[in-house]
């Protein structure tokens, strides 16, 4: 089958009769209108189970859901708040308006990942967290930051917003708090939302003092989670379909000479899922790495052809410290590999990645980037 480009942008995530399903439940019990109700309190039960966490709390965003395990972690003014130079900008900002330093590390060489042996060094008496990102179907080093961690006593939020179903096993799911983003276009969305998970009594309680002013400040509302609940129901399949494609793209391009990379490392090459039947990678998006930066004419002219041909390529993140004044961070080291994949990375969305025409969608990356 073909891969058809004027079925997009129909990327939701539910199909018109899921839709029409939620709807019609929506409309018989008329509850949806409630401040809290059943549907949160389901979502917060598949969320916890998924995650196997004590405590879930929804809220308005995965920026705010960020804000809130920092602050459940008790990071305060003047502590210190250890981050990889690239990343989403909502890290640097959430940890910015607590009044705390963030502390840029490095990443390892073209890959979105921040390196665990500049996380070591970075430690200082003031700092009080690690928040780290799995971002473009890469899984953060989860193991070797919870044991700096432990060593220095540091809590590690782990910032799942890219990867909602991430393997437990590729994950070592060893946080302290997980954090998701419902946002527009993310793998779970009801256009607004996010959650934060954590089995920690005194994160959840911090978390709770911070958002209950007489009512909820940061909610979810009981509509966005009736609308979430049907998309974590199919969030493995889907995750495998995608990760399928993405293995199928990969495979077409081994034989060909392409004028790009696309960041993904042999192990998860070779392996789609875990024992449990989880994808060992989420693609949010896929990570193309060009072999040198282009030209801002250039990015515009890719990223005009891409718009033409309806290729939903985008931007990678800016590096963060280009994102904020330099007196607003710490620099730990040389973030050369932050601002050099910053520089050639573009992103795919994943609203292409469950077409089963792989080569028809490395033909058309081609003929852009060529
Ligand atoms: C999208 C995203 C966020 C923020 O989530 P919102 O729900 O848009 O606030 C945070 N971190 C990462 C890595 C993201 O991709």
């Amino acid at each position: 089958m073909s891969f058809d480009f004027s079925e997009l942008p129909r990327s939701s995530p539910l199909s018109a009769e899921q839709l029409q399903q939620v709807f019609a439940e929506l409309i018989a019990a008329d509850t949806w209108h409630r401040y809290s109700g059943s549907y949160g309190e389901q979502l917060s039960k598949l969320l916890r189970e998924e995650y196997q966490a004590e405590h879930c709390t929804l809220c308005c965003s995965g920026t705010m859901g960020i804000e809130l395990a920092l602050r459940g972690a008790g990071v305060r003014s003047g502590d210190e708040v250890i981050m990889a130079a690239y990343d989403f900008r909502a890290g640097l900002a959430c940890t910015q308006l607590i009044g705390a330093q963030p502390v840029l590390v490095d990443i390892l060489p073209e890959q979105p990942v921040i390196n665990a042996e500049q996380v070591a060094a970075a430690v200082t008496s003031q700092t009080r967290a690690i928040l780290v990102s799995h971002l473009h179907g890469c899984a953060a080093p989860l193991r070797q930051l919870r044991e700096i961690a432990d060593n220095c006593q540091l809590s590690l939020i782990e910032d799942a917003c890219q990867s909602p179903g991430l393997s437990h096993e590729i994950a070592n799911r060893v946080s302290d708090a997980v954090v998701l983003s419902c946002g527009g276009s993310k793998l779970l969305t009801s256009g607004r939302g996010g959650a934060v998970l954590t089995s920690s009594a005194t994160i959840a309680q911090r978390m709770r003092i911070h958002t209950w002013r007489g009512n909820e400040a940061v909610p979810m509302s009981e509509l966005q989670a009736a609308l979430l609940i049907p998309q974590l129901q199919q969030l493995h399949e889907f995750n495998l379909a995608r990760a399928a494609a993405v293995q199928g793209m990969l495979a077409e391009a081994g034989s060909a000479d392409m004028p790009f990379r696309i960041l993904v490392t042999d192990e998860i090459l070779q392996r789609q899922a875990d024992h449990a039947g989880r994808a060992v990678a989420v693609y949010y998006k896929l990570p193309v790495l060009l072999p040198s930066a282009p030209d801002p004419q250039q990015r515009q002219r890719i990223l005009q052809m891409a718009q033409e041909r309806r290729v939903p390529l985008g931007q990678a993140f800016q590096a963060l410290q280009t994102c904020s004044a330099k007196s607003r961070f710490r620099a730990a080291g040389s973030l050369n590999a932050a601002s050099d994949l910053a520089d050639r990375l573009l992103l795919l969305h994943h609203s292409v990645l469950r077409a089963d025409d792989a080569g028809d969608l490395l033909q058309k990356l081609a003929d852009i980037l060529s």
